[in-house]
């Protein structure tokens, strides 16, 4: 049920999927040819059904067991999912979509080693991800758990942004790690998971009458599944919102450290320039779409922040 609820879903989305990806080869961004995109696309949708299978089964499982309070051991599984994800997903599920180099001995890499001994950070390993084999974009970014633990830089960062810039967003990815933001974020999804899932399971007893949801002595079949994926995935959306918020400030702290850390806003605001250009980015987006779905500072706002910094020296 799971697996059939995901793949009418992609089925769903797929042109509009489609219209996004033809949008972005037509912007320059996107550099693969329709073959490519497809087997992307084939490639995600199975792993999505597969975890949708055993999500459902999973929580099917759990509403069916614990009858009255199932909002409670499904937090309990939601933070011990997203501790998993977090340790298996750099060396399980992001190699079969890309190339991941550590950094070969060299000039980045003394560079990298020398900004982290400086920033006090324990850095895990550094990595260089073929992203250039799917966009023209530019990122960087931390993930993985313990000795999984990494900062990925994108080759289109490496390849054609100079040395100063490059230097700030390892400056800023080195923030995250000073700062430990991956904890720090489990410690926001232990913190919100059992609000969340509470309101989920009084939201999926409302909309999920006919399936017999909203009768706690009776153990619900698989038609109560779409009921239970709708409450979470409004509870989710309204729960990114709130994720968004903390993004925000977590990314700008990120920032200022970077600041801290190179002394050199004018490579910071000039990098900012650069990545909205390269990334086809809205340097200063409507207000509302800021809020909802505004998971970093602005470009203006992260280009002000460089400003006032060297202002202030
Ligand atoms: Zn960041």
């Amino acid at each position: 049920m799971g697996a059939g609820l995901s793949v009418t879903l992609g089925l769903v989305g797929l042109p509009l999927a489609a219209v996004a990806h033809s949008r972005s080869v037509d912007v320059g961004l996107s550099t693969q040819d329709w073959g490519d995109w497809l087997a992307d696309a084939g490639k995600a949708a199975g792993i999505e059904t597969l975890f949708a299978a055993a999500g459902g089964a999973l929580g099917l499982g759990l509403v069916r067991r614990f009858r009255r309070n199932w909002w409670a051991p499904a937090s309990v599984c939601v933070v011990g999912l997203g501790i998993a994800s977090l340790w298996l997903f750099p060396v399980v599920i992001d190699p079969i979509f890309n190339r991941f180099e550590k950094l070969p001995p060299g000039r980045l890499r003394s560079e990298v080693l020398s900004l982290a001994q400086r920033a006090g950070a324990n850095v895990g390993q550094v990595y260089r991800v073929d992203a250039s084999r799917r966009t023209t974009g530019t990122n960087a970014y931390v993930n993985g758990l313990g000795h999984t633990k990494r900062v990925v830089l994108y080759d289109n960062l490496i390849d054609n942004f100079p040395d100063d810039q490059v230097q700030s967003v390892v400056a800023h990815e080195l923030g995250h790690q000073k700062h430990n933001d991956i904890y720090r974020g489990l410690a926001w999804l232990a913190l919100v998971a059992p609000a969340g899932l509470f309101l989920a399971q009084a939201l999926a007893e409302r909309i999920g009458r006919r399936a017999g949801l909203d009768d706690r002595s009776r153990k619900p079949g698989p038609a109560a599944l779409p009921a239970i994926a709708l409450s979470l995935a409004l509870v989710s959306f309204g729960g990114g919102i709130a994720s968004n918020l903390m993004s925000r400030r977590v990314e700008a702290s990120a920032d200022a450290f970077s600041l801290q850390l190179t002394h050199d806003p004018a490579a910071q605001i000039e990098l900012q320039r650069r990545l909205a250009v390269s990334n086809v980015a809205d340097p200063d987006p409507p207000r509302l779409l800021q809020l909802l779905f505004g998971s970093h500072p602005t470009t203006l706002e992260r280009i002000g922040m460089g400003e006032s910094w060297a202002r202030k020296r």
